[in-house]
């Protein structure tokens, strides 16, 4: 669901505004710098087209300057809405809380809509144009207080909108989805990508010096295609042609810029070295979904089967969240998990949380369990909204900062509670003072 989020300096009316656009008539809460109330975010709605209202109005907390705290609600709005209601006050005309909104919102390539507000009657239209001169576009006259125009301002809020996927129509044939297999040399990368292709073939010349170094291939697996992203840093034959330490490092990166999943690759015939730990921290870093497949399992007896799974336990705890294969390129085992794991990881990868649930969770596990007090203050959680996915990416308005310590627990419940198996996740504090 789309984000909208009403700015604008005290007393110009948001929270009326806001009521207005949900339907109630009731519940106006006071403009006064100093209320804080626990909600900000709505379930809204118009012309069938859902949408989240976001009221920073809420956050007037006071303490900072106006012009400060304004800026800081369309910083806000800017960096998580999908479009941004501009309220202003027609009958006062523009403030310097207004300019200092402006001079934010000038910046962001967010849809804006000025809403010019107390325009209860024809008298104030002419008050209401004045408001062309802040720059940002169309003021729509409106009367939070009586109803007036605010339809007029909903449709222009709900063109800027980004495009819903319209109901009934057939997604269209998704791309493959792109891995990288990755891991340190000899493990088994050249091995496994011949299995899952099911034969030994050139894909690439090896012609020294050729520039078309990054090959990707498409292979079927489990009834669809996947790309495999930069092949030819794996196949044996190409890459002999280049030292082997050249791939583990450098082909990894660029390998993983461009895939969305990557499989690294170990080999349990050796213990785990210490450049398999880097290789999984390379994914992690660039925000890569996740698979751990650990290579040539043939090799193992049931003894040290039992102690690896320990140690493997013990070296990847920070990615305790990745599912795990035990495979052999060489026999062929266990290939068939590959897939599913794959499927998980990319789920985890590519999910939405909508802001409303995000923070009706988080309200409850803030009550339960409140951040720690710091400097004898004790910081609270605003707002937090999903900035982002692939991979999921969090914001969290706060008054103060969070220990790291707090912040591994609400992201370690934010796994219990929505999943991400496979897919690192970002955990950002946006404070104000
Ligand atoms: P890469 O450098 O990661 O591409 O590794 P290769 O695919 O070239 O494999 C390195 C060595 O490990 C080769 O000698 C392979 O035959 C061997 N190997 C690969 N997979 C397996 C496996 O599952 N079991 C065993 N026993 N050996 C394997």
């Amino acid at each position: 669901k789309p984000v909208v989020a009403v700015v604008g300096r005290p007393n110009v009316g948001k929270s009326s505004l806001v009521n207005r656009i949900l339907g109630r008539r009731e519940a106006v809460v006071e403009d006064v710098p100093g209320v804080t109330r626990d909600r900000v975010a709505y379930d809204a709605s118009w012309q069938e087209r859902q949408f989240t209202l976001v009221d920073t109005g809420g956050w007037e907390t006071g303490a900072s300057g106006l012009a400060k705290v304004v800026a800081q609600q369309a910083e806000y709005a800017a960096q998580t809405a999908d479009a941004i209601v501009f309220v202003v006050d027609a009958t006062v005309g523009i403030t310097d809380a207004d300019a200092a909104v402006v001079r934010v919102l000038r910046r962001t390539s967010k849809p804006v809509v000025v809403a010019a507000n107390k325009v209860d009657g024809e008298r104030q239209e002419a008050d209401a144009l004045e408001l062309w001169n802040l720059g940002v576009g169309e003021p729509f006259p409106v009367s939070a207080l009586h109803g007036r125009g605010t339809g007029d301002m909903l449709d222009a809020v709900i063109a800027a909108l980004p495009q819903a996927p319209s109901e009934g129509e057939e997604e269209p044939e998704s791309a493959p989805r792109r891995i990288a297999l990755v891991g340190r040399p000899n493990v088994g990368k050249s091995s496994l990508l011949n299995r899952l292709a099911g034969e030994d073939r050139v894909v690439v010349d090896a012609v020294a010096g050729t520039t078309r170094d990054a090959v990707d291939e498409v292979i079927e697996l489990g009834g669809r295609p996947w790309t495999f992203v930069d092949t030819a840093g794996i196949r044996r034959r190409f890459r002999a042609l280049q030292g082997a330490d050249y791939y583990a490092t450098v082909r990894t990166s660029t390998a993983l810029e461009r895939a969305e999943v990557a499989v690294v690759l170990m080999d349990v015939s050796d213990p785990l070295a210490e450049q398999d730990i880097r290789v999984v921290e390379q994914v992690v870093e660039a925000g890569r979904a996740l698979v751990l497949a650990f290579n040539k399992w043939d090799t193992l007896d049931e003894e040290r089967r039992y102690y690896l799974e320990k140690e493997i336990d013990r070296q990847l705890s920070r990615v305790s969240w990745a599912p795990r294969v035990n495979v052999s390129a060489k026999t062929g085992r266990h290939m068939e998990r590959l897939v599913p794991a794959l499927e998980t990881s990319l789920a985890g990868w590519d999910t939405r949380i909508p802001t409303g649930r995000l923070n009706s969770w988080l309200k409850e596990l803030v009550a339960a369990t409140p951040p720690p007090v710091r400097g004898g203050k004790q910081p609270k959680i605003l707002f937090a909204t999903q900035a982002d996915a692939r991979p999921p990416q969090f914001v969290l308005f706060t008054t103060g900062f969070l220990e790291d310590n707090y912040r591994r627990f609400i992201e370690r419940r934010l796994r219990e509670e929505f999943g991400f198996e496979g897919s690192p996740i970002k955990l950002t504090m946006r404070i104000r003072e």
